[in-house]
């Protein structure tokens, strides 16, 4: 299936599933080098990296940890608009090295919000791991360790992530195609 249409929008392969496990094998290779004797602490932000997230955690070899987290969306108060929450944070964080696992990295608004929230629990130390980053399209600084794949500014779907809900489950990485 190398074209898929989902709603409105045709999507064609781009990333093949083959090239995404070389990449998070790549990655997952570099956390076990950078990481050992730390036990990590992997926080996944879902929903989008699920799949990511499963492929990396087969490779990761050292002692670690995993848990789950969410962005809740809601209305800000006046005209601060749409603020992110973290949700599901249980784990104490004090002095722990936090990988954080995240789908795509675009604006980076999200990873920073990340990073302040996380940061107030007095973690020892905080690195970031992605799926995809859109360099292009990055509009604050961050120290991003881990990237498996650098792509164009396109929208995509697939391996985890979804338009409109839809599309999470497709094994490759597809971009949208304009017709
Ligand atoms: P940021 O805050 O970095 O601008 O946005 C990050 C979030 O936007 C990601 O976690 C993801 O949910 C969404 N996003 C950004 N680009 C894409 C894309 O090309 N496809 C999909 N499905 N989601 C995207």
């Amino acid at each position: 299936m190398s074209v898929i249409q989902i709603k409105d929008k045709k999507f064609a392969v781009s990333i093949p599933e083959e090239t995404i496990l070389k990449e998070v094998s790549r990655v997952a290779a570099e956390i076990n080098r950078d990481l050992a004797g730390k036990n990590p602490l992997f926080l996944s932000v879902l929903n989008g990296s699920f799949m990511f997230t499963a492929d990396l955690m087969k490779r990761i070899n050292i002692p670690c940890e995993i848990s789950f987290v969410k962005l809740a969306s809601y209305q800000g108060i006046a005209s601060t608009g749409k603020v992110k929450e973290v949700i599901g944070i249980t784990e104490d964080l004090t002095d722990r090295t936090i990988v954080i696992v995240e789908d795509i990295v675009d604006t980076g608004l999200t990873m920073q919000r990340l990073l302040e929230t996380l940061g107030t629990r007095r973690p020892k130390e905080i690195h970031i791991a992605t799926l995809l980053l859109k360099p292009e399209k990055l509009k604050v600084d961050l120290d991003i360790e881990y990237v498996a794949m650098q792509i164009p500014n396109d929208f995509i779907v697939g391996y985890g992530l979804d338009y409109d809900g839809l599309g999470r489950n497709y094994k490759d990485i597809y971009t949208v195609v304009n017709d």
